[in-house]
């Protein structure tokens, strides 16, 4: 490939290289020929994850002990990387494997541990994170779904909105408010098996401009009984702080996809630009076109080395949640200006769903939303200034 044959991210050893062999086999053989009929279906089949359970990628990151793969966030980044290369948006991989999953192994008391990741590992379970609701989304501290305590458990009211993974998970990690104190303070991680749960009740699958094999949804819960053992790691009023400490690897995460698909764009567009003719001529040799690629091709390498450089950071512990804003605004930003540009190179094939790079443009504007707002991304990256 034109863009990445020459670079080596820094962080990548020989046992990387198998797993992104691994990742890659996996996704072109078991989701390229599935992704039209997923977007139409609007979720991935269910045995899916059961698939990626069992091919390894699932939890890779996690203690083998509890079934997980035993790897670092470097492992996490290349299936994640090999996810974005397939083109598929609509595995819900990255809430499952590097924001639910550590949840419970860096929280979850010895117990939950045992109970819930062996099964997230195999893809027994899928999981999600249900933080927003209608009212409150960037504001976190706002929160209003209440769990009170009744017995040996919590009575959760309240509903979510926008969840990934909202038509397959069976574990579900809900921020609720349990506690009488204003903000942060009286909010805790209560996790939710969905299997039988009364009270517990799924809305529509929501329509998106982008992303339509994702199922995004709506939760509902009414009297939904959640027996206190679920509360993670069984002391209240932590998920504030729990939360704090684990966005930075979801922004991470994030700002990984973003570098791969716009790498994946310019790879994609250079390849149209030496076919397509016009005016007799291949649309390469038209120096728009070359400065067009050749500033994009540049932008997505210095973006590449400040990620890498937040990889290797966090895989020694290091990643600070300054870094983590930066890395995901910036590459989110540059994700969308340069598919953008690209897609320009294609004329109207570019808009044109049937081309990949049509759909590129048009999942990666939430990537701008999710993971915490752009501007809620500055608005923490000055605090630290
Ligand atoms: C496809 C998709 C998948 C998602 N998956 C999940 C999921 O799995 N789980 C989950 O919990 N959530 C999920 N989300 C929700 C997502 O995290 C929120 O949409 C996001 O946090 C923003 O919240 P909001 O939509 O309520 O916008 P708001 O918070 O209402 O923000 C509206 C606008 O105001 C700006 N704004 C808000 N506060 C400030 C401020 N202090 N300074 C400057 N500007 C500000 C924002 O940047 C934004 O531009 C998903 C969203 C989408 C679209």
């Amino acid at each position: 490939m034109q863009l990445t044959s020459t670079y080596r991210s820094p962080w990548m050893t020989e046992e990387l290289d198998d797993v992104r062999t691994l990742a890659r086999t996996f996704f072109q053989k078991e989701s390229v020929p599935n992704q039209e009929r997923w977007a139409e279906q609007h979720h991935v089949d269910r045995e899916y994850w059961n698939a990626a359970g069992a091919a390894g990628l699932l939890c890779i990151a996690i203690p083998e002990e509890y079934g997980g793969g035993g790897g670092t966030f470097a492992h996490e980044a290349v299936v994640m990387e090999e996810q974005s290369a397939a083109g598929d948006d609509a595995f819900g991989y990255s809430v499952h494997s590097t924001i639910v999953a550590p949840y419970i192994a860096r929280y979850g008391t010895k117990e939950q541990k045992q109970r819930w990741l062996p099964r997230l590992a195999t893809g027994e379970l899928v999981g999600a994170i249900a933080m927003t609701e209608p009212g409150a989304g960037s504001d976190l501290q706002s929160l209003r779904t209440s769990g009170r305590l009744d017995g040996d458990a919590y009575v959760v009211n309240g509903s979510k909105t926008f969840i990934t993974n909202g038509t397959h998970a069976e574990l579900v990690i809900i921020v609720t408010r349990t506690g009488e104190e204003e903000g942060g303070k009286g909010l805790s991680l209560l996790v939710a098996e969905t299997d039988g749960l009364d009270g517990f009740e799924r809305g529509r699958v929501l329509k998106k401009i982008g992303m339509p094999g994702q199922d995004t949804r709506e939760l509902f819960f009414s009297d939904m009984r959640i027996p206190r053992e679920n509360l993670l790691g069984g002391v209240e009023g932590q998920a504030f702080t729990q939360l704090m400490e684990q966005l930075p690897q979801e922004r991470l995460i994030i700002a990984v996809g973003a570098v791969r698909t716009a790498e994946l764009a310019v790879e994609q567009t250079v390849a149209y630009a030496k076919e397509r003719q016009a005016f007799g001529r291949e649309l390469m040799t038209f120096q728009n076109t070359r400065f067009v690629l050749a500033e994009c091709a540049t932008e997505v390498r210095v973006l590449r080395a400040f990620v890498d450089q937040c990889v290797e950071a966090h895989v020694r512990g290091e990643l600070d949640a300054q870094n983590a804003s930066m890395a995901k605004w910036y590459a989110t930003e540059k994700q969308c200006e340069v598919i953008d540009r690209c897609l320009q190179v294609f004329g109207g094939y570019g808009y044109m769903l049937e081309y990949p790079i049509a759909r590129a443009y048009a999942a990666a504007r939430v990537q701008k939303i999710y993971g915490g707002t752009n501007e809620v991304m500055k608005e923490l990256i000055a605090r630290t200034l």
